[in-house]
């Protein structure tokens, strides 16, 4: 007797290694990209899907009523602000996400974005390329020392961490955290000291967000917030746009009340075009690439279609997010 495979829709595009591996088990629609006729398609095609594996869209009960046969939701991401987890779970859709292999790469990120805003790399890069360097630079256009600053980190989770080891084994950077709970092994690894929020934002020169997007994190950084911090605080967002209340974090960089800001997310992505933040030289935008490169994209996206394999084989994904909807 032959078993008929289950109907996998792929939102995100794969190699074609990971593509033949999950052809092998499933049968796939590619929805290719997530314009409007992609959206059209991929309404086509959930009445039908036991499983969907993607990343960057909100699948909210709307989408997902539609799909009353759905088994399970791989997303190619370790945050999951886009799924409404309660939802899910009542359903008992296993829902996975992909942490640890981005960890490295998007601490990176971090750090590229901490030396990018405090050695001014991008706004004299763009002086030399428009053919504007004349002369040796001056006061004028020094930058601010990275190595033995303190480096604050808010959310001591797996990106937390590798950039706390950054920071202290790379550059003799004092280290203090806010997180949910204090965190001994961190604070023996790396001489960190746990700090309250109010209390980091006066005395890290650099804060850093690495905490998810939750109800509970939503505008958490705001103009009481900024307030604290320094003029010579440097601001930096690996985590999510929405923990930041976006508004306020333009007034402060306008006014001086903090010296720079160097952002991997905002509020709205794309980032809209005509948006003030493009406007300050003192900002260093990067558009969402925390984990964007070739190796660690990859390895997300064998993670993913691994977590969805096993699900839809009736096995507990490794990387199981919502562990309510999991029947023993
Ligand atoms: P993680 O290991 O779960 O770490 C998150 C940390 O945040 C945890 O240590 C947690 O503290 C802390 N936290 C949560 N809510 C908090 C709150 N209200 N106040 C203080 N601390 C809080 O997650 P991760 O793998 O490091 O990833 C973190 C986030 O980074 C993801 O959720 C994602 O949104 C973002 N991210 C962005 C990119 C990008 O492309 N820019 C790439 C990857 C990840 P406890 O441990 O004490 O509970």
């Amino acid at each position: 007797m032959t078993t008929m495979k289950k109907q996998v829709v792929l939102y995100k595009k794969l190699s074609p290694l990971l593509m033949a591996r999950l052809q092998a088990q499933a049968e796939v629609t590619l929805i290719e990209s997530l314009d409007a006729t992609g959206l059209a398609r991929l309404r086509e095609a959930l009445p039908r899907a036991h499983g969907l594996l993607g990343a960057s869209l909100k699948l909210d009960a709307g989408l997902l009523d539609l799909a009353p046969h759905l088994e399970a939701i791989a997303s190619v991401s370790v945050g999951v602000d886009n799924y409404d987890i309660d939802y899910l779970s009542e359903r008992r859709i296993l829902l996975s996400n992909t942490p640890d292999v981005l960890t490295e790469t998007t601490a990176d990120t971090g750090f590229a974005l901490i030396l990018a805003t405090a050695r001014r790399v991008v706004e004299l890069a763009n002086v030399v390329r428009a053919g504007e360097w004349t002369r040796n630079v001056g006061p004028g256009q020094f930058g601010t020392d990275v190595h033995g600053k303190t480096l604050g980190i808010i959310g001591m989770g797996r990106i937390g961490e590798a950039l706390a080891q950054r920071g202290h084994f790379g550059f003799g950077m004092p280290i203090i955290y806010h997180s949910h709970s204090p965190k001994p092994a961190v604070e023996q690894r790396f001489d960190a000291q746990y700090r309250s929020l109010p209390e980091l934002l006066q005395q890290a020169d650099f804060v850093c967000l690495t905490l998810p997007l939750t109800a509970e994190t939503e505008g958490l950084i705001g103009a009481e917030q900024f307030a604290l911090m320094g003029a010579q605080t440097i601001f930096i967002n690996i985590s999510r746009g929405k923990v930041v209340d976006e508004a306020a974090l333009i007034k402060a960089l306008r006014t001086g009340q903090i010296r720079a800001a160097g952002l991997d997310v905002f509020e709205r992505e794309p980032l809209n075009p005509e948006s003030p933040l493009l406007q300050l030289n003192n900002v260093v935008a990067t558009p969402h690439i925390g984990s964007a490169t070739h190796e660690t994209r990859e390895a997300m996206a064998k993670c993913a279609v691994d977590n969805l394999l096993a699900a839809l084989a009736g096995e507990r994904p490794a990387n199981l997010v919502n562990v309510r909807a999991w029947k023993v």
